[in-house]
């Protein structure tokens, strides 16, 4: 009898996404295991010497080495693969990596790349340092308006590289409206989804080609381990961007896979739970600070896009005090809420980004995409939502707000 497995796609097809989130891309050894088998084994071993040369040629199925394949590994790219709605998917060990890894096996020199200017930080030193000394032009530019794509592309331009909502400023970028853009044009769109994942924003459906991620954040969601991933097409994943990673390496553990792969088994419940929770903590912020960044308020000037691209909100938004001495004394007067630059945690986390997570992007770019001095970005956690105010009100007080 076939054993039902998640990696068959005639068997998968009828699932529904909370499905696929629990049994997408289980391989159950001979043991029939429950729960995800973690196969920690750098090598795989042949029955005879014609079968490993088999398996080299590409004409026998099998995995070979664990930089390039892992039984544990593949149950999480399957897995991704199938909550993006994407033909295939390969991990990588950060997010970093995946971005890295993304642009730079499609481009070469004298390409060039239109990039959102509100990013990541370290996604902006790629944009801004790393392809440029490979002879890869960039241009960044505000990705809140779709004709900025437009008129920032040339005849070299390969690739559109944004991601929405955008850290730590929360725009918002209409998938549609970019994605035919770069499809009329024969460039390739590639959203950084960190922020939403495929429980709340599939960017496949309004025609992105690429999705890359920082499995870190949400998709493992409990402050454990760095993961990154790629989805694309079959034809993407095997012809671009393998001969790139099977050979640079930059692998994600077997471990860090497991992890990750009971971290999906709760992310819808996670992330909407925690979209629900950033929604009350930001209507109590609302009035209180100068400034509020969130995609679910109404006051958000992009906020009505955002609900027609996302399932719900998020758990990270941003909001702006007067300065750095207020944002700074803001933290330091939090009891709950950790000081801390990671997001997607199921522990509520503030940063100051412009002396953080956005200290390595020049003071001329941080004020261009508007990460101003008293920018502080929240990723409010599956604590009772009460606790949380409770923590922000008696913290504002301290500092007279
Ligand atoms: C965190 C993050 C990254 C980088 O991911 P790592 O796992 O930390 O390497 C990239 N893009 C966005 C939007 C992020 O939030």
């Amino acid at each position: 009898m076939k054993r039902r497995t998640g990696q068959d796609r005639s068997i998968t097809a009828d699932w529904r996404p909370a499905t696929l989130a629990v049994r997408g891309g289980t391989a159950r050894s001979e043991f029939g295991e429950t729960s995800e088998a973690l196969f920690l084994t750098s090598g795989y071993s042949y029955d005879c010497a014609g079968d490993a040369a088999a398996r080299f040629a590409g004409e026998q199925q099998g995995m070979t080495y664990s930089r390039l394949q892992n039984p544990t590994v593949e149950m999480l790219e399957h897995r991704i693969a199938l909550l993006e709605g994407a033909e295939a998917c390969r991990t990588m060990a950060t997010g970093m990596a995946a971005m890295t890894a993304v642009l730079l096996c499609q481009l070469q020199q004298g390409d060039h790349v239109v990039a959102g200017r509100a990013a990541f930080g370290s996604c902006r030193w790629l944009v801004d340092t790393l392809l440029p000394k490979f002879g890869i032009a960039t241009t960044t530019i505000d990705a809140r308006d779709p004709q900025a794509f437009a008129d920032a592309a040339r005849a070299e331009t390969k690739v559109f590289f944004f991601e929405t909502p955008a850290n730590p400023t929360m725009d918002v970028v209409d998938l549609k409206a970019v994605c035919d853009i770069a499809r009329e044009r024969g460039i390739r769109s590639v959203v950084d989804n960190a922020f939403a994942t495929p429980a709340l924003q599939r960017p496949m459906e309004f025609g992105a080609d690429v999705t890359a991620y920082s499995a870190t954040k949400m998709m493992d969601g409990q402050g454990r381990v760095l993961a990154g991933a790629v989805c694309g097409s079959e034809d993407f994943v095997t012809n671009t961007l393998l001969p790139f990673t099977r050979n640079t390496g930059p692998t994600l553990s077997a471990f860090n896979a497991w992890v990750v792969l009971k971290g999906l088994e709760t992310l819808d419940l996670r992330i909407r739970r925690q979209s629900e929770n950033a929604l009350a903590v930001g209507r109590f912020l609302e009035g209180r600070v100068k400034r509020m960044l969130h995609p679910g308020l109404p006051s958000h000037p992009q906020h009505d896009l955002a609900m027609r691209q996302m399932d719900a909100c998020g758990p990270i938004f941003a909001f702006e005090v007067e300065d750095r001495v207020q944002a700074h004394a803001l933290l330091d007067a939090l009891a709950l809420v950790d000081i801390s630059n990671n997001i997607g945690d199921s522990r509520s986390l503030m940063t100051h980004p412009a002396s953080t997570t956005h200290y390595g992007v020049s003071a001329e770019a941080r004020g261009e995409m508007g990460v101003t001095e008293g920018l502080l970005r929240l990723n409010v956690g599956l604590e009772d939502p009460a606790d949380v105010i409770e923590d922000l009100d008696q913290a504002l007080r301290q500092v007279g707000l």
